[in-house]
């Protein structure tokens, strides 16, 4: 193929998912001559065209930046926890916030492959509409979230997890609904949930899975297709008659890494979604009129490749309620890998460590649910859940590569754990990774340092504090009302962690 168009940049952002957009909008604010590469033609990845609209994490810096100019407009709705953004604007106000920066964006453009010459990235080259294009940059960020650069280049990475036998998380698809009545819904919810604090823990399934059981025994559904699920509200029309977006159906023993895997993937995910909205248009109240409006362009990937960082972060530290001298954001949320295999749990929120671990809330290992947490191997010691009242914190260093010295990764396919990117995959958290990686990229470029590794980390704690990132006070808003809740920490029938109080109250918002 022939070779088009060269480039000349400071900083180099591969892939324009939340990560990358917040990486790309970051460098340039600091100065950097700046590109963003995108395959597709939208910017936010998967919170925009996997129409993933719930931002879960601590929201912060531009993530919050981001959310609140988009309420400005009338085009996220505020909720103390989960608020949603209307996906075609939240990509229109990434590419405005990108451009008003100075980070020059090119779309259609997929990287393919790199040169590296003593263990620096020297170019990367993209697929675009020009042919074959080069771009050489003194840093990259790969924010690809499958760790595409990093993997071209000859950097560590990994994929999947250990203990289900290298599978990934199991794949949703994401889709939106129009004409639904989001109150008739949320009144079936309530009363559903009043019905249940008279029947034993077992019996404990939400409306939409009750609901699932049901059309099962009527012969309309043949399994159970989401064992859980959210509704993300979006500001369109009235609660009466509105739009949502929805992540149920999954897809299992999924190695997403492999096209043609990846490809079997889409196929299922297609067909579960039209048996999807079908089955809630029949059986749940609120969606007799929906209306199926979109459907994903982008594969609901939880977890592929992630480097090897110069620090692994790990569950044992999200439990742990770990603090780092190098953080660059605080992580309030619980473990959310989603199990691999089928069964009648959606995420395991629990780990196994043979000992209790400090700050965690722990018990021995139980027998109940392990063939399905646990399918391969049954592992003992102590279940280990994160309490609700604590935050960890994410370190620079697990930003950084091993073995490419001018190479940072950003948003799912940072270095952590499988567990651990279970949970900090979060979009809010995504972001921050990006904003530090943007950031810690024009500290190294400006301290002319030969190696990212030789940044101290801490200075980009800093300088990020600098930029209205609260990076020295504990999570405010929802997070606070958690911490200050007067209640005792229970196991939930969803194997989540809840505080609750006399009265039966629980402070959390899903
Ligand atoms: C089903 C599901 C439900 C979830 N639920 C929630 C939730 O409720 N709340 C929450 O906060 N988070 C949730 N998450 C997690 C969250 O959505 C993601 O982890 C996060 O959006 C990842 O952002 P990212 O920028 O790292 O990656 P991505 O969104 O994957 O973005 C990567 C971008 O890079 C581009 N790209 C890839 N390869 C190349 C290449 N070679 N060249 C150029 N461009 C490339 C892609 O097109 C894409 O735009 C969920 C995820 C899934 C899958």
């Amino acid at each position: 193929m022939t070779t088009g168009k060269k480039f000349y940049m400071d900083v180099v952002v591969c892939g324009g998912g939340v990560a990358g957009a917040a990486a790309g909008i970051s460098a340039a604010r600091n100065g950097m001559r700046t590109m963003l590469l995108e395959s597709r033609e939208s910017l936010g990845g998967l919170c925009t065209n996997g129409y993933i609209t719930g931002i879960a994490g601590h929201i912060e810096g531009i993530c919050k930046e981001w959310l609140e100019r988009l309420h400005a407009e009338g085009h996220a709705v505020m909720k103390p926890h989960l608020p949603t953004v209307e996906p075609e604007y939240g990509k229109l106000m990434l590419e405005e916030m990108l451009l008003q920066a100075g980070c020059r964006i090119l779309y259609g453009a997929t990287v393919i492959d790199c040169v590296v010459e003593d263990g620096r990235i020297k170019k990367i080259i993209a697929y675009s509409k020009s042919g074959k294009i080069e771009i050489y940059a003194k840093v990259f960020i790969d924010a690809t979230g499958d760790a595409d650069l990093a993997f071209m280049a000859g950097a560590p990475c990994e994929v999947g997890c250990a203990e289900f036998m290298g599978l990934n998380q199991s794949v949703t698809m994401g889709f939106r609904l129009s004409y639904v009545n989001l109150e008739k819904y949320k009144q079936a919810n309530a009363e559903w949930n009043e019905y249940l604090k008279t029947r034993p823990p077992e019996e404990h399934c939400s409306l939409i899975v009750h609901k699932e059981k049901e059309a099962i025994e009527n012969g309309d559904l043949h399994e159970l297709l989401s064992p859980g699920n959210l509704v993300y509200p979006m500001p369109v029309g009235n609660p009466e008659c509105t739009d949502v977006t929805l992540d149920a159906t999954h897809t299992f023993d999924c190695r997403c890494d492999d096209v043609e895997d990846l490809s079997r993937q889409i196929v299922d995910q297609h067909r579960k979604v039209v048996w999807f909205v079908d089955f809630l248009k029949k059986y749940v109240p609120g969606f007799e009129n929906a209306v199926l409006t979109g459907l994903a362009s982008m594969n609901g990937v939880r977890d592929s490749r992630r480097i090897i960082g110069e620090y692994i972060f790990t569950a044992y530290d999200i439990g742990n309620a770990k603090k780092f001298d190098d953080r660059i954001l605080l992580h309030p949320e619980c473990y959310d890998a989603h199990i691999p295999v089928p069964g009648h749990h959606t995420a395991s929120r629990h780990i196994h460590h043979p000992v209790p671990v400090e700050n965690a809330i722990c018990r021995p290992s139980q027998d109940d649910d392990d063939h399905i947490f646990h399918p391969f191997v049954r592992p003992g010691g102590y279940e280990v859940r994160v309490n609700p009242r604590l935050w960890c914190e994410f370190p620079f260093r697990s930003l950084i590569a091993t073995e490419v010295d001018n190479l940072l990764a950003a948003g799912r396919c940072a270095s952590a754990d499988y567990h651990a990117i279970g949970s900090v995959r979060v979009i809010a958290a995504s972001m921050a990774m990006g904003q530090a990686a943007g950031t810690g990229a024009a500290m190294a470029v400006k301290a002319g340092v030969k190696a990212i590794r030789e940044l101290e980390g801490k200075l980009v704690r800093e300088e990020l504090i600098k930029q209205g990132v609260p990076l020295d006070q504990p999570p405010g808003g929802y997070w606070e009302n958690i911490r200050n809740f007067k209640g005792e920490p229970k196991i939930t029938h969803n194997d989540y962690v809840c505080l609750y109080n006399e009265k039966g109250e629980h402070p959390f918002i899903w």
